[in-house]
Order: structure tokens, then sequence, then C-alpha cells
């Protein structure tokens, strides 16, 4: 039902052929233009793997550096991730969130709604809040609302205007508001460096920057395939982020280092990854595989898993555990085999998904056990 919707919504095809004939020519030039990114995504492939083989050794010494400067906590699932989160902050307060994929995993916002004023504060994450829908990208989260749409939507806010600027102003005027008054700016994590505890982001609009320094107080959502050895690969990682989705230079990279900052390391299913999926934890989350899939140019967010969607988004959701949620959307993929030729990271997707759906196969069976999920990595800590 939800895929012949979405093959009916012709807005969808629309908004992402849009993107991907903007962002796609743009991630070409960038090639050309700087080669030695394809140097800096095979550099950071090999550190991320490393890491993830590691990860008890890795998280612990981020841990011990980030209690130099900031109040440290570690979540092993999404529900004790929102829950610390929740007790940190209270209730009846004011927060604004920078957009992050890992709080829309952990389903963060709507935890917080329920005794907080919350307000998205990237423009296409506010359009989605206020349509209560999911994002369609990773980057551009409501890239298939047309104009008209937006105006209805933002309209709910009391928000006006007759085209995209007028709109983009009256909602800063109207988020200047709420950075000002804010008690808690709430932010996932582009990539942390272990060695300085430094949290990097990366943004287009300005927000992160107001978000992570406005308020009373800042939490930081560290995942744990974010971590990284150094500042130099932190760097390196959000760089081949921006370059791979088309929008480099980035015009904001933020390293917040402030008072009042409590970071929450996040495990949920990444330390104890299912046998084959380890390549998965080194994706930076671009979003170019999303934009190239054929499916996902037909109908969207709805190929994929429950947060994560498109390609990139089958093997996301079986290390967050969501992936029995989805597993009919393993068999709309054609293994045409393109995201894994455009991926930064060079993520064998097709073969994951064919891993996955053998893992289907004998789980059907009753004669054969459940699918067994083991650690892949051992500890060399
Ligand atoms: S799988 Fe590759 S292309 Fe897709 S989001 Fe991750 S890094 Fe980007």
């Amino acid at each position: 039902m939800r895929i012949l919707q979405a093959l009916r919504n012709k807005s969808i095809r629309e908004g992402l052929l849009r993107s991907l004939g903007n962002l796609g020519a743009m991630v070409e030039e960038n090639l050309k233009r700087y080669p030695y990114l394809l140097e800096y995504a095979e550099e950071l492939k090999a550190a991320k793997l490393e890491v993830a083989r590691n990860y008890d050794y890795w998280l612990d010494k981020a841990v011990r550096r980030a209690e130099e400067k900031a109040s440290v906590y570690i979540a092993k699932d999404g529900e004790e991730a929102c829950r610390i989160i929740g007790d940190i902050i209270g209730r009846g307060k004011l927060i604004v969130k920078a957009k992050s994929m890992v709080s829309e995993e952990i389903g963060l916002r709507s935890y917080l709604e329920a005794e907080n004023e919350v307000w998205e504060t990237d423009l296409g994450e506010l359009i989605i809040q206020l349509s209560n829908q999911k994002p369609m990208h990773v980057i551009a989260p409501a890239v298939h609302f047309s104009e008209r749409e937006v105006i209805r939507i933002l309209g709910k806010l009391g928000i006006e205007g007759r085209n995209a600027e007028e709109l983009a102003m009256a909602v800063r005027n109207f988020l200047r508001q709420k950075f000002l008054k804010a008690d808690f700016g709430i932010s996932g994590c582009n990539a942390f460096a272990v060695e300085t505890a430094r949290i990097f982001l990366v943004e287009n609009e300005g927000n992160i920057r107001l978000t992570t320094s406005l308020p009373k107080a800042y939490i930081a959502i560290v995942s744990l395939e974010k971590l990284l050895p150094n500042d130099e690969l932190a760097l390196k990682s959000i760089i081949v982020q921006s370059a791979f989705v088309g929008t480099f230079p980035p015009s904001y990279i933020n390293i917040p280092e402030r008072d009042g900052t409590h970071i929450v390391f996040l495990d949920n299913g990444r330390s104890e990854v299912e046998e084959g999926l380890e390549e998965q934890l080194t994706c930076v989350k671009c979003g170019r595989c999303q934009l190239e899939c054929p499916v996902y140019q037909i109908i969207g967010n709805v190929w994929g898993g429950e947060t994560y969607s498109g390609p990139m988004g089958i093997g996301w959701s079986a290390i967050t555990n969501t992936l029995e949620n989805s597993y009919d959307m393993l068999f709309l993929c054609t293994l045409c085999g393109k995201c894994e030729e455009i991926c930064p990271m060079k993520i064998d997707i097709p073969r994951i998904i064919r891993h996955l759906r053998k893992t289907l196969a004998i789980s059907e069976d009753p004669h054969e056990p459940p699918p067994k999920k083991v650690k892949f990595f051992k500890n060399q800590g």
C-alpha cells in the first residue's frame, strides 16, 4: 500500500530527480577538481574499519578524554539514550535541535516533546517536524515538498512568504527567538576525534552554530561509528561526507567547545554487528546512494529501513535492529550495483542485501535456528 501511494506521488520523483541533477553534477565536479578526495575516502574507510574492530578500546579512550571537558554518558540503545537525555533536560524546557539522523533513529524528538517545547532548526527538518513525516533524505530531508506545500506547512506556525527566499527569512526570524531563549541545544555528531575529544559538525545554514552555542547547555549524541582516532581523520571524514553529497566546501564546520556540554555515546547495535554487516559501519551517511538508486528515485524513502532509507538504510536497519519491520524491502532491490559504484566508502551494499536475504530465507525455515547474532569483531583493545 505504502509503495502504491509513493508511486502515485509525483512530487517525490520530481524532488529527487531535481536533487540528483543538482547535487550529482556537483559531486562529479568536486571529484574532478579535488582528486585527493578519493584518497581521503580510502584512508577513512581503513581507519573506520580499524576503529570498528576495536570499539570497546576506542570508546573507553573517547570517554576518558571527553570527561576532561564534559559530562559523559554511554547509552547501549535508543531507549537508554532518550532516558539519559530526558533526565539531563527535565521538564518544561525550551529545546533547539540540529538535524540529526541518529536522533531520528532513537525517536528523541517525540520523546522530548511529551514534556518540553522542541524545535528543529534546520529548515528542511522543521518542515518534516511540522508535517509529521520521516526525512526523505539524510542531507535533504524535505526535498520532496513543492514550494506551495511548504507555504501551507509553514502556515501552521503563522510563517508567511510568497517564495522560498521570503519563507527562509521568516523562518529565520521565528527561530532566532527560540535560539535566544533556549535552555538546551541538541546535535548529533558528524565525526568525533578521540585524541582531542572534539565534536565535528558540518552544515550549510548556520543553525548548528547557534544550536550548539547560544542555549544554556548543549547535548551531543555521538554514535560509535563516528569515532575516529584524531582531528585529521575527523576533518577528512566531514570533507568526504560533504564532497560526496555535492555540498563541498561546506559553509560551516563547527567544533563546539563550551561549558555545559553533555556527550552521550550511543551504541544501539553498532558494537555487535551481525556477520557480514561490518562494512556498513564505515558509512559516512552522505546519502549519495539514496539519490543514485533507481528504486529510491521512484518511491523515495518508502524503500529502505524505518529511519534510514534507500540502499544504506537496509544495512543500518539490520545494525540498529529494526530490519524485521522492513524485511520485504530487501526484495525491492534490483542489485544493479550503482550504490557501491558511487559510494565514497565503496561499501558493497548489494552483497549486504544478498547476505540479509539469505539470512531471512534461513530464518523462515522452521527447521533452522534463527539467524545467529554474533559479535563479528573481537575486542583487541
Ligand atoms: S552507503 Fe556509501 S553512499 Fe550511501 S550514505 Fe553511506 S557512505 Fe554515502
